[in-house]
């Protein structure tokens, strides 16, 4: 049923343009519902729904709402969604993608220097990291069901104000790096880390930029990491449930002092932490 609802909703985007030249009035086919979403933002678009899709990527509602997250590096401009009702009916909607200046951060005297300087040994081994992170993190147009719900719950009690530092674009002594992918806390070191919802750990291992990471999958594509723990309290492929501990903050890889790293993958795309942890109404929303 689900692969079916899937190739419908690809067919119909398809064929949009085909229809609307046949048609002789736009109104007919051209989608009056909008919304407007950052990069790095959710739009949802609640009541009803059953399936939802976004460019050629398509998956299940959570608890009748449709989520459409962006990836921050998602171009700016309009694009099309749709969503199929619990009673079959299939609607489109334009999400505007308006772009998000990346904040720059300028790391001066970094003191771990083969963070910066990386050796060939170094570098081979962070690929071969990446090559076990990257199918864990990207799309799939088959995933378990949702186990977690919304507002998923903190990643550490108390949270602290984060560093405002999602999606900052970095240099390290002058030499650019990748863009941040999380929101990092400035949790004190040796307190607990906690699992933001119900899930199954996907992987907890030693990695050399990200330190001691635990990746865990909570359905519907939607996966957390939390990076540079002292330690972790989990294995892969246990059962975990929100607010459980699975390890403790630390500064493990590339860092300057503890702090907890905490980054959000949904349906691919890497989004700001902070829109899990607000209320779901409060979301850009599709109307
Ligand atoms: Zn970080």
């Amino acid at each position: 049923m689900k692969q079916f609802s899937f190739a419908f909703a690809i067919t119909f985007c398809a064929a949009l343009p085909i229809v609307k030249a046949q048609n002789t009035s736009a109104k007919d086919t051209a989608p009056s519902k909008t919304v407007s979403v950052a990069q790095g933002e959710v739009a949802r678009w609640a009541g009803n729904c059953q399936r939802c899709s976004f460019e050629k990527r398509a998956w299940a509602a959570v608890n009748g709402t449709c989520y459409y997250p962006v990836d921050m590096d998602m171009k700016a401009g309009t694009y099309t969604i749709s969503r199929r009702t619990t009673g079959g009916k299939l609607e489109s909607a334009k999400l505007t993608v308006t772009e998000k200046a990346c904040k720059q951060e300028d790391i001066a005297n970094f003191p771990k220097k083969e963070y910066v300087n990386v050796s060939a040994q170094n570098l081979a081994r962070a690929a071969k990291e990446a090559a076990v992170v990257n199918p864990i993190i990207s799309y799939k147009a088959e995933v378990r069901p949702a186990v977690f719900d919304l507002p998923v719950g903190k990643p550490a009690d108390p949270l602290p104000r984060g560093e405002g530092n999602f999606g900052a674009c970095r240099t390290f002594d002058g030499q650019p790096r990748d863009r941040h992918t999380g929101q990092d806390y400035p949790v004190t070191g040796g307190k607990p880390v906690l699992s933001v919802g119900n899930g199954r750990v996907v992987l907890a291992a030693n990695q050399f930029f990200s330190g001691n990471v635990v990746f865990i999958d909570h359905g519907n594509g939607l996966v957390t990491e939390y990076f540079h723990l002292k330690n972790f309290t989990v294995k892969p492929n246990q059962t975990v449930t929100k607010g459980q501990k699975i390890g403790v903050v630390g500064e493990t890889g590339r860092v300057t002092g503890p702090h907890l790293h905490f980054g959000v993958r949904w349906h691919g795309a890497c989004i700001n932490p902070g829109f899990l942890l607000i209320d779901p109404s409060d979301m850009p929303e599709v109307k």
